[in-house]
């Protein structure tokens, strides 16, 4: 079968507009080769959405296309360029191991990247190898579908092939590639590269293309750099609420990683807490805690304060208006990030209605649950469906005080006993990618070749808010809590 056959039948529907930029924001990429893909995973049910074909992604000039070893017509590969603030200190970076293959339309006329992370060296590669192993593939895969489930924004996983490599880490590890799905990969770090190596008119082509790209026209008057700010910071301060409400953890929340969609991107060391403690850390390179779980609003205030200056130059024509433009449009975050925390962990508590004591009651929950080192997820778990005295926090004098305190105020609320449940149960998941239930589909796949733990654990992950009692086995807690686990790299 010809290569167009293949391109017509699985679906794709290639441009690749990023490529009209100014040059200094990408590299051309010329084809790799990998000795033997073949398919460890693919996304039923987001090939559907994208209005793919599963059939022709299966077949060898598919596989193909998923290994970067043929690149599709109407296809401009390119490495991305960027830089960003890692763990506080500003480098130069790009997609040193990513190849974009193009911005595919599909059949709703949304416009996502297509990614091949793991595809070999870009000039952006500074000494690596541009490959990829397959277990944090995997595990990109699982977490950012989890992430998908719970109805937060993420980068999607379409596929992973393995290339029949083996690639140098600290043993020899099966080479992987993984196909991520994007809104687009344009990062905080991208608008610092522009700012630090372009010039006002390469900064003013990247705002411009975001802006096309990811908002309405329509939506915007006056400046609309300004427009651009503030939405990216509104899309922040929705999204790591979200985070926060589940106990996600991303690790290295790097300018670099921060993609201006809104969307969570670049999964590596992240993994979600357990015991609930706000300092929480999983990453083995975050030595002082930058990431903790309780810093990420503030890391991600930090970085929106990098995003707006690199904007600077297009807020305002005089320089001084233009900062405290900025100013006052990155001082908002931690209200709007605020707000919407409170507002989650009403629905996580069944609370439909805003009382100012609100927040004391949350806090008091929290505390209470860091005191007795009680299971985060599983503590709003229990509130939602089981009897107060099979609560694990059940007992303790904060607690029986605060459950009252509780009681009372689902009371004060029209709602009935019924609605609030039902608010918690949509907003508590009942499974969580809990950190030994990853490990384990991640060894039974990439060092067994069994891949039927990993779909079990895909399953009950892409809808965490079922309560099925299938689930219940995601829902255990290992014996000895992993609050110990730690999370690598994994480059
Ligand atoms: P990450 O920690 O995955 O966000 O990566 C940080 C930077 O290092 C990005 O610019 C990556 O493209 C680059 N990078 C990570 N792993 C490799 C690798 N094996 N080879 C080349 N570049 C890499
Ligand atoms: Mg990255």
């Amino acid at each position: 079968m010809k290569e167009r056959e293949v391109i017509i039948e699985a679906g794709l529907n290639l441009e690749n507009t990023y490529a009209n930029l100014p040059k200094i924001f990408f590299t051309n990429q010329i084809l790799g080769h990998v000795p033997s893909p073949k398919i460890a995973v693919l996304n039923y049910p987001l090939i559907e959405s994208l209005g793919l074909n599963a059939k022709a992604l299966q077949s060898d000039n598919g596989v193909d296309i998923l290994s970067g070893n043929k690149i599709p017509e109407g296809a401009t590969p390119i490495a991305e360029a960027y830089a960003g603030h890692q763990f506080g200190n500003f480098t130069m970076l790009g997609d040193g191991r990513a190849m974009l293959i193009g911005e595919h339309i599909t059949p709703k006329g949304e416009r996502v990247d297509i990614q091949l992370k793991g595809s070999g060296r870009t000039p952006y590669s500074r000494g690596g190898d541009g490959k990829a192993s397959l277990g944090p593939m995997l595990r990109e895969y699982i977490i950012s579908e989890a992430m998908n489930g719970l109805g937060i924004p993420t980068t999607r996983s379409l596929a992973v092939v393995t290339t029949g490599e083996s690639i140098i880490r600290e043993t020899k590890l099966p080479g992987a590639i993984l196909t991520r799905i994007a809104a687009s990969h344009i990062r905080v770090g991208t608008f610092q590269y522009a700012a630090n190596w372009g010039t006002v008119e390469d900064i003013r082509a990247l705002a411009d293309y975001t802006l096309k790209r990811h908002f309405k026209e329509e939506n915007y008057s006056g400046n609309p750099y300004i427009f651009l700010l503030k939405e990216a910071i509104k899309k922040q301060a929705d999204l790591i609420a979200k985070w926060q409400l589940v106990g996600f953890i991303h690790g290295v929340m790097n300018t670099d990683n921060m993609a201006i969609s809104g969307e969570t991107i670049d999964y590596g060391p992240c993994a979600f807490m357990d015991t609930y403690d706000p300092r929480t850390v999983f990453s083995s390179i975050d030595i002082h805690g930058r990431y903790a779980y309780f810093n990420q609003p503030n890391i991600a205030g930090w970085n929106l304060a990098r995003f707006a200056e690199t904007l600077l130059p297009l807020l305002h024509i005089n320089q001084n208006e233009a900062v405290n433009i900025a100013n006052d449009a990155i001082a908002d975050f931690p209200n709007q990030y605020k707000n919407n925390w409170i507002s989650g962990m009403r629905r996580k508590l069944g609370i439909f209605n805003e009382e100012a004591e609100d927040e004391y009651l949350i806090e008091g929950l929290l505390s209470t649950m860091q005191k007795y080192e009680a299971d985060y997820t599983n503590t709003f778990r229990d509130l939602t469906i089981s009897k107060k005295e099979d609560i694990a926090l059940s007992g303790t004098v904060e607690f029986e005080k605060w459950y009252d305190l509780w009681q009372e105020r689902l009371k004060r609320q029209e709602k009935s006993e019924e609605d609030s449940r039902e608010l918690m149960k949509n907003n508590n998941p009942s499974v969580i990618p809990r950190n030994h239930r990853v490990e384990e589909a991640l060894e039974a796949a990439a060092d067994q070749g069994d891949y039927s733990v990993m779909e079990g654990l895909l399953k009950a992950l892409s809808k965490p808010y079922s309560y099925s009692k299938e689930q219940d086995y995601y829902s255990t807690l290992p014996e000895t809590s992993s609050c110990k686990y730690k999370t690598y790299c994994g480059t």
